[in-house]
């Protein structure tokens, strides 16, 4: 038999496409370079991990592993419904909240529509929007002088929506740059898309950004049908490593997600995590403070060192190094310190530093200076 290569298989969206690039794990770095201590910075986790109930909640739950989960997720969704004081047919629980831009994707994007992200945005958007065959169309940011620099321009996404928008991506506050939109320009933007046209707004840093303009978007759900917003367990919660997010939408678009989804997307200890999570307030306050007095502290810290620091409402800053990033990122490897190159991202000369305790931030900020004194 004749073998045809199996790239002439492939789905013709899903040819190109490139993979989802993580941060670099602890016990990689231990394998490549022997150091020990290592402080991770690259994937916007929180320090303290999950609180004390979260804890016992997945020792519980560890008992009953041997049963699938509840496929509805009714308890987290009753407390996320009450939480949100909306009914839990506005709800889709996800993998994380990854999950649930893939179902977005899968559910509105096809061949000839179009799909509508910012330049420095999600590194997920593009992956989910190319492997639906759809159209991706994307906006200038704005300029690094601009009071966001590197943020989503509204007017520049405005200009690209046509009959074919089907989805439009906005993170608020944004990763990889850390800016953010204040209520009234997302909400006078939102106001203007068409009915054919669904706005995610992803809220995965939402918890961070309490202290500053930031919207809550889930105020507008009742206003804007074509909503919707994602949440996540992963940030400020701690639970990066059990993989629950969600969607909060109009219950039409809530029942194509659920639909689609996978029958057991959330695992059992999962639920019980975020359940327990979503009750401890004490740890998520903590959680939230911690972050404060870092992001002050990394900030101080890189400006100390004469970079270039943007502003940030989430858990990360990006920061300007002036050069290639990466021989500072390899050099940060070798002190045991692992931050995240955006090259990927189209962002050659900057770095992305998750917030750490204070200890970790402060010998992150030192790590650093030492890597650009010894590169000079
Ligand atoms: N949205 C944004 C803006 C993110 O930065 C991330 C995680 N890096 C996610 C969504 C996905 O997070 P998760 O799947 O863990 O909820």
């Amino acid at each position: 038999m004749k073998e045809v290569p199996i790239q002439s298989l492939v789905a013709p969206p899903v040819r190109g496409l490139q993979p989802y690039v993580p941060g670099k794990p602890i016990a990689e770095l231990e394998r490549e370079y022997g150091v020990q201590d290592i402080i991770k910075l690259a994937s916007n986790e929180n320090p303290l991990g999950p609180g004390k109930r979260a804890r016992a909640a997945m020792a519980r739950a560890l008992t009953e592993i041997g049963l699938y989960p509840d496929g509805s997720g009714f308890e987290l969704k009753r407390q996320l419904a009450a939480h949100h004081r909306i009914a839990p047919e506005c709800l889709t629980l996800g993998n994380g909240s990854n999950d649930v831009l893939v179902l977005l994707a899968e559910a509105f994007l096809t061949p000839g529509t179009e799909a509508i992200y910012s330049q420095y945005c999600f590194a997920v958007y593009p992956i989910v929007v190319q492997a639906s065959g759809a159209a991706a169309r994307v906006a200038p940011s704005l300029p690094p002088d601009a009071a966001m620099p590197l943020g989503h321009d509204l007017d520049a996404i405005a200009r690209l929506i046509s009959e074919r928008t089907r989805l439009v991506f906005i993170a608020n506050p944004n990763n990889p740059t850390g800016t953010w939109l204040a209520a009234q320009e997302l909400l006078a933007f939102l106001r203007t898309l068409p009915a054919a046209t669904i706005a995610v707004v992803d809220e995965a840093y939402f918890e961070y950004s309490r202290d500053k303009d930031c919207p809550d978007g889930t105020q507008w759900l009742d206003e804007l049908p074509n909503l919707v917003v994602t949440r996540t367990f992963s940030k400020a919660y701690g639970l990066a490593g059990l993989r629950v997010g969600y969607a909060i939408s109009q219950p039409a678009i809530a029942e194509t997600l659920n639909r689609l989804r996978q029958p057991f997307n959330v695992n059992s200890i999962a639920l019980a995590a975020a359940s327990a999570a979503l009750e401890d307030r004490e740890h998520l306050v903590r959680s939230v403070e911690l972050n404060k007095s870092a992001l002050i502290q990394l900030t101080e810290g890189l400006s100390s060192l004469g970079l270039n620091v943007l502003p940030s409402a989430g858990n990360f800053v990006l920061v300007d190094l002036g050069r290639p990033a990466g021989p500072i990122f390899e050099g940060l490897l070798r002190r045991a310190v692992i931050a995240r190159p955006v090259g990927n991202y189209g962002l050659p000369n900057h770095l992305r530093i998750t917030t750490g305790t204070l200890e970790q931030t402060r010998r992150a900020v030192e790590a650093l200076g030492e890597v650009l004194r010894n590169a000079k």
